[in-house]
């Protein structure tokens, strides 16, 4: 078995074959861990390739979706190696470190858009986004359902036609989310970022290089996995670090010497927004926030008083940095 699969040539699917019948580049698992254990080399390679044909195929109507991370940094760089004119463009949610807000601004050719909405407007109106996209959503779906049906499957996966489903169900683990005495919803993202760039992308045409990696998430694994790198079909968009390892964006930094956000340098590890709790469950101590007490004290303060994380994640039992004393002395502390 492992003779032959070292004899398979992972070449690409042709782009026009793809496009014309409609479907996706489907990645088989044991390929992608191959993949994955490949040199960097060989990662660079294979995701200038990916660039290439992506950039043909949109005729050079391209972008870079940028954060300010070391991901899109990293994809920036590689892009711009070979099309210097591509441009970047930047959501600014207001939900940033202002190290990242910094960072941007020193870099050329970067668009800046912005949503329409607050993050406060969107916790207010939909609620917050805890535990992880899906997990929010199937939450978020049963509660504003009064379909006795929907609510079953919600919590037991069971659908009369379907029997036994397991995608769209409320872990077991995360059921008493239901009862929670705050709103919670997965519609962050897409009014915060999602629908900007939608608006980009209808107004200028252009399609975006992405700089996610299918380890990042279960979602974008599965993603990547029925999709593949360059998808010319609804939703359309080139992942080429998709087959990348936290290792190898660092390393590829270190070996081109490429100007990063300091916010790394201050312990974080990963970017985005600040007030996110999606994902804050599976974090070891010190958690995000109780990091931000430490590096943006002021920052932290407006999250757990005006936000009111605080009680969001007392109720999920995370760790929010919050302690009796800062409770009896900071102004505007709310119980
Ligand atoms: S990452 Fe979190 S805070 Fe940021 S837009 Fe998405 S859900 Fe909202």
């Amino acid at each position: 078995m492992g003779a032959e699969r070292n004899m398979i040539d992972y070449k690409i699917t042709p782009v026009n074959k793809i496009e014309k019948e409609h479907i996706f580049e489907k990645i088989p698992y044991f390929m992608l861990e191959d993949w994955l254990k490949q040199s960097l080399e060989w990662k660079i390679k294979r995701t200038n390739i990916r660039i290439k044909e992506f950039y043909k195929e949109m005729d050079g109507k391209v972008y870079i979706s940028f954060s300010g991370g070391k991901d899109s940094t990293v994809l920036l760089n590689l892009v711009r190696k070979i099309y210097p004119d591509v441009e970047g463009v930047y959501v600014n949610t207001g939900l940033e470190y202002p190290e990242i807000n910094n960072f941007i601004k020193k870099m050329d050719n970067i668009k800046v858009i912005r949503p329409k909405k607050s993050f406060v407007e969107v916790i207010n109106k939909y609620g917050y986004p805890v535990i992880s996209k899906v997990v929010s959503h199937a939450i978020n779906r049963y509660r504003n359902t009064s379909n006795k049906e929907n609510k079953q499957f919600r919590l037991y996966g069971w659908k009369k036609d379907r029997g036994k489903l397991v995608l769209g169900v409320i872990p077991r683990k995360y059921a008493y989310l239901i009862n929670a005495p705050f709103k919670i919803s997965d519609q962050c993202c897409d009014i915060m970022k999602k629908y900007p760039f939608k608006k980009y992308v209808k107004e200028t045409n252009n399609y975006p290089f992405i700089g996610t990696m299918a380890t990042d998430s279960n979602l974008r694994l599965r993603n990547f996995l029925e999709r593949g790198c360059n998808v010319y079909y609804k939703n359309i968009q080139s992942r080429p670090l998709s087959f990348w390892t936290q290792d190898d964006i660092w390393r590829y930094i270190r070996m081109n010497d490429i100007p990063y956000s300091k916010i790394y340098d201050m312990g974080e590890k990963h970017t985005g927004c600040i007030f996110c709790m999606f994902g804050c469950h599976l974090e070891e101590h010190p958690n995000r926030f109780r990091r931000m007490k430490t590096h943006h004290p002021e920052l932290w303060r407006y999250c757990m008083y005006k936000l009111n994380l605080k009680r969001v994640l007392r109720y999920m039992g995370l760790d929010s940095g919050v302690n009796i004393l800062d409770d009896c002395f900071l102004k505007g502390g709310k119980q």
